[in-house]
Protein backbone atom coordinates (compact mmCIF):
# COMPACT_ATOMS: atom_id res chain seq x y z
CA UNK A 1 0.00 0.00 0.00
CA UNK A 2 1.41 3.21 -0.80
CA UNK A 3 0.40 6.14 2.35
CA UNK A 4 -0.67 8.30 -0.95
CA UNK A 5 -3.17 9.83 -2.54
CA UNK A 6 -3.88 8.91 -6.28
CA UNK A 7 -5.78 10.05 -9.47
CA UNK A 8 -6.97 7.54 -12.08
CA UNK A 9 -7.44 8.50 -15.91
CA UNK A 10 -10.47 6.56 -16.09
CA UNK A 11 -12.83 6.35 -19.24
CA UNK A 12 -15.07 3.48 -18.07
CA UNK A 13 -13.48 0.47 -19.83
CA UNK A 14 -12.35 -2.85 -18.98
CA UNK A 15 -8.51 -1.47 -18.67
CA UNK A 16 -9.01 1.80 -16.89
CA UNK A 17 -11.67 0.28 -14.67
CA UNK A 18 -9.11 -2.29 -13.65
CA UNK A 19 -6.70 -0.01 -12.82
CA UNK A 20 -9.38 1.72 -10.73
CA UNK A 21 -9.65 -1.13 -8.75
CA UNK A 22 -6.00 -1.65 -8.74
CA UNK A 23 -5.74 1.87 -7.16
CA UNK A 24 -8.11 1.48 -4.61
CA UNK A 25 -5.54 -1.49 -3.21
CA UNK A 26 -2.53 0.83 -3.57
CA UNK A 27 -3.38 4.34 -2.38
CA UNK A 28 -5.10 4.95 0.79
CA UNK A 29 -7.34 7.67 -1.34
CA UNK A 30 -8.52 7.60 -5.11
CA UNK A 31 -10.37 9.93 -7.02
CA UNK A 32 -10.93 9.76 -10.89
CA UNK A 33 -11.09 12.15 -13.64
CA UNK A 34 -12.72 11.34 -16.94
CA UNK A 35 -12.42 13.22 -20.53
CA UNK A 36 -15.02 14.47 -22.71
CA UNK A 37 -13.25 14.66 -25.49
CA UNK A 38 -16.04 14.29 -28.82
CA UNK A 39 -15.31 10.75 -28.69
CA UNK A 40 -19.39 9.53 -30.59
CA UNK A 41 -20.33 6.98 -27.50
CA UNK A 42 -20.22 9.56 -24.61
CA UNK A 43 -22.27 7.48 -22.77
CA UNK A 44 -18.81 5.77 -21.56
CA UNK A 45 -18.44 9.26 -18.82
CA UNK A 46 -21.75 8.16 -17.11
CA UNK A 47 -20.90 4.53 -17.00
CA UNK A 48 -17.06 5.83 -15.29
CA UNK A 49 -19.29 7.53 -12.75
CA UNK A 50 -21.70 5.30 -11.99
CA UNK A 51 -18.85 2.80 -11.24
CA UNK A 52 -17.37 5.04 -9.56
CA UNK A 53 -20.46 6.02 -7.47
CA UNK A 54 -20.24 1.94 -6.69
CA UNK A 55 -17.06 2.09 -5.47
CA UNK A 56 -17.03 5.04 -3.31
CA UNK A 57 -14.76 7.34 -5.80
CA UNK A 58 -15.25 10.61 -5.99
CA UNK A 59 -15.25 11.29 -9.62
CA UNK A 60 -14.31 14.34 -11.78
CA UNK A 61 -15.07 14.97 -15.63
CA UNK A 62 -13.75 18.02 -17.69
CA UNK A 63 -14.87 18.38 -21.33
CA UNK A 64 -12.18 18.87 -23.74
CA UNK A 65 -13.14 18.73 -27.10
CA UNK A 66 -10.66 20.29 -28.94
CA UNK A 67 -8.83 16.95 -28.41
CA UNK A 68 -10.77 15.17 -30.50
CA UNK A 69 -11.03 17.29 -33.27
CA UNK A 70 -7.66 18.97 -33.62
CA UNK A 71 -6.31 15.41 -35.27
CA UNK A 72 -8.21 13.70 -37.51
CA UNK A 73 -9.46 10.35 -36.25
CA UNK A 74 -12.75 7.95 -36.72
CA UNK A 75 -13.50 8.05 -33.08
CA UNK A 76 -14.98 11.18 -32.69
CA UNK A 77 -15.96 11.92 -36.65
CA UNK A 78 -18.34 10.16 -38.03
CA UNK A 79 -18.03 10.77 -41.52
CA UNK A 80 -14.64 8.68 -41.22
CA UNK A 81 -15.46 4.67 -41.57
CA UNK A 82 -13.44 3.08 -38.74
CA UNK A 83 -10.31 0.98 -39.65
CA UNK A 84 -11.10 -2.82 -38.74
CA UNK A 85 -7.40 -3.41 -38.44
CA UNK A 86 -3.92 -1.53 -38.43
CA UNK A 87 -3.35 -0.89 -41.94
CA UNK A 88 0.07 -2.01 -42.77
CA UNK A 89 1.37 1.14 -43.40
CA UNK A 90 0.65 3.32 -40.59
CA UNK A 91 -2.02 3.59 -37.77
CA UNK A 92 -5.77 2.73 -37.64
CA UNK A 93 -7.68 5.97 -37.85
CA UNK A 94 -8.81 5.19 -34.37
CA UNK A 95 -5.78 7.08 -32.87
CA UNK A 96 -6.84 10.46 -31.48
CA UNK A 97 -3.24 12.25 -32.00
CA UNK A 98 -1.91 13.43 -29.02
CA UNK A 99 -4.68 12.10 -26.90
CA UNK A 100 -2.86 10.88 -23.86
CA UNK A 101 -0.54 13.45 -24.12
CA UNK A 102 -3.36 15.99 -23.60
CA UNK A 103 -5.05 13.48 -20.93
CA UNK A 104 -2.54 13.14 -18.84
CA UNK A 105 -0.94 16.71 -19.07
CA UNK A 106 -4.34 18.10 -18.06
CA UNK A 107 -4.63 14.85 -15.23
CA UNK A 108 -1.49 16.29 -14.25
CA UNK A 109 -2.45 19.79 -13.32
CA UNK A 110 -5.47 19.21 -12.12
CA UNK A 111 -3.92 16.35 -9.68
CA UNK A 112 -1.31 18.78 -8.77
CA UNK A 113 -4.08 21.46 -7.52
CA UNK A 114 -5.86 18.99 -5.09
CA UNK A 115 -2.08 17.86 -3.56
CA UNK A 116 -1.89 14.27 -6.16
CA UNK A 117 1.05 13.57 -7.80
CA UNK A 118 -0.01 9.61 -8.09
CA UNK A 119 -1.38 8.86 -11.25
CA UNK A 120 -2.74 5.97 -12.67
CA UNK A 121 -3.66 5.28 -16.43
CA UNK A 122 -4.65 2.14 -18.08
CA UNK A 123 -2.36 1.91 -20.98
CA UNK A 124 -0.39 -0.81 -22.09
CA UNK A 125 1.85 -2.20 -24.78
CA UNK A 126 1.31 -5.57 -25.11
CA UNK A 127 -1.82 -6.19 -26.78
CA UNK A 128 -2.47 -2.95 -27.99
CA UNK A 129 -3.64 -1.26 -31.23
CA UNK A 130 0.00 0.83 -32.14
CA UNK A 131 -1.30 3.80 -30.71
CA UNK A 132 2.69 5.54 -29.90
CA UNK A 133 1.08 7.15 -26.96
CA UNK A 134 0.14 3.89 -25.04
CA UNK A 135 4.15 2.45 -24.78
CA UNK A 136 5.91 2.93 -22.16
CA UNK A 137 8.78 4.74 -23.23
CA UNK A 138 6.26 7.71 -24.07
CA UNK A 139 4.67 7.46 -20.61
CA UNK A 140 8.43 7.94 -19.08
CA UNK A 141 9.02 10.40 -21.16
CA UNK A 142 6.08 12.79 -20.59
CA UNK A 143 6.63 11.56 -16.52
CA UNK A 144 10.19 13.69 -16.67
CA UNK A 145 8.39 16.64 -18.77
CA UNK A 146 5.76 16.51 -16.19
CA UNK A 147 8.11 16.94 -13.79
CA UNK A 148 10.27 19.73 -15.30
CA UNK A 149 7.06 21.32 -16.51
CA UNK A 150 5.98 21.81 -12.71
CA UNK A 151 9.37 21.28 -10.47
CA UNK A 152 7.04 18.61 -8.76
CA UNK A 153 7.61 14.62 -8.42
CA UNK A 154 4.64 13.13 -10.21
CA UNK A 155 4.69 9.31 -10.69
CA UNK A 156 2.45 7.98 -13.24
CA UNK A 157 1.65 4.31 -13.07
CA UNK A 158 0.73 2.10 -15.28
CA UNK A 159 -0.49 -1.64 -14.09
CA UNK A 160 -1.31 -2.71 -16.91
CA UNK A 161 1.71 -1.77 -19.43
CA UNK A 162 3.35 -5.48 -19.73
CA UNK A 163 -0.02 -7.34 -18.98
CA UNK A 164 -1.70 -8.79 -22.30
CA UNK A 165 -5.78 -9.03 -22.17
CA UNK A 166 -5.99 -12.34 -21.11
CA UNK A 167 -3.80 -11.01 -17.51
CA UNK A 168 -5.67 -8.24 -17.03
CA UNK A 169 -8.91 -10.37 -17.27
CA UNK A 170 -6.61 -12.19 -14.53
CA UNK A 171 -6.04 -9.12 -12.68
CA UNK A 172 -9.76 -7.95 -12.67
CA UNK A 173 -10.55 -11.14 -11.32
CA UNK A 174 -7.86 -11.03 -8.38
CA UNK A 175 -9.19 -7.30 -8.09
CA UNK A 176 -12.75 -9.37 -7.27
CA UNK A 177 -13.78 -7.02 -9.71
CA UNK A 178 -14.45 -9.60 -12.67
CA UNK A 179 -18.44 -9.50 -13.50
CA UNK A 180 -18.51 -5.47 -12.74
CA UNK A 181 -16.11 -5.32 -15.41
CA UNK A 182 -17.11 -7.78 -17.96
CA UNK A 183 -20.42 -6.49 -17.41
CA UNK A 184 -20.67 -2.72 -16.75
CA UNK A 185 -17.21 -1.37 -18.92
CA UNK A 186 -17.62 -0.24 -22.15
CA UNK A 187 -14.87 -0.75 -24.45
CA UNK A 188 -16.56 -1.61 -27.62
CA UNK A 189 -16.61 1.11 -30.42
CA UNK A 190 -20.02 0.92 -31.07
CA UNK A 191 -21.01 1.62 -28.01
CA UNK A 192 -22.24 -1.81 -26.84
CA UNK A 193 -21.54 -2.15 -23.15
CA UNK A 194 -20.06 -5.31 -21.53
CA UNK A 195 -19.13 -7.91 -24.16
CA UNK A 196 -19.75 -5.54 -26.68
CA UNK A 197 -20.71 -6.01 -30.54
CA UNK A 198 -17.33 -8.86 -30.38
CA UNK A 199 -16.18 -7.74 -34.05
CA UNK A 200 -15.11 -4.23 -33.70
CA UNK A 201 -11.01 -4.03 -33.22
CA UNK A 202 -11.88 -3.11 -29.54
CA UNK A 203 -14.30 -6.10 -28.58
CA UNK A 204 -12.24 -8.53 -30.73
CA UNK A 205 -9.15 -7.75 -28.77
CA UNK A 206 -10.87 -7.93 -25.19
CA UNK A 207 -13.33 -11.16 -25.96
CA UNK A 208 -9.81 -13.39 -27.41
CA UNK A 209 -8.54 -12.54 -23.53
CA UNK A 210 -11.61 -13.05 -22.06
CA UNK A 211 -11.56 -16.21 -24.01
CA UNK A 212 -7.97 -17.22 -23.38
CA UNK A 213 -8.21 -16.25 -20.15
CA UNK A 214 -10.95 -18.32 -19.14
CA UNK A 215 -9.73 -21.28 -20.79
CA UNK A 216 -6.82 -20.50 -18.25
CA UNK A 217 -9.13 -20.52 -15.50
CA UNK A 218 -11.01 -23.43 -16.20
CA UNK A 219 -7.77 -25.46 -16.40
CA UNK A 220 -6.42 -24.03 -13.39
CA UNK A 221 -9.53 -24.08 -10.90
CA UNK A 222 -7.35 -23.21 -7.64
CA UNK A 223 -6.30 -20.09 -9.21
ZN1 LIG B 1 -17.48 -3.70 -30.47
Amino acid sequence: MYARKALVVLSGGQDSTTCLFWAKKHFQQVSALSFRYGQQHESEVQIAHDICAEANVPFFSLNVPLIGTLGSNSLTDKSIPMDAEKPADGLPNTFVPGRNLFFLSIAAVFARERGIFDIVTGVGQTDFSGYPDCRDTFIHSLNVTLNLAMDETFRIHTPLMWKDKAETWALADELGVFNLVRYRTLTCYRGIVGDGCGECPACKLRREGLEKYLRNRQANPSK
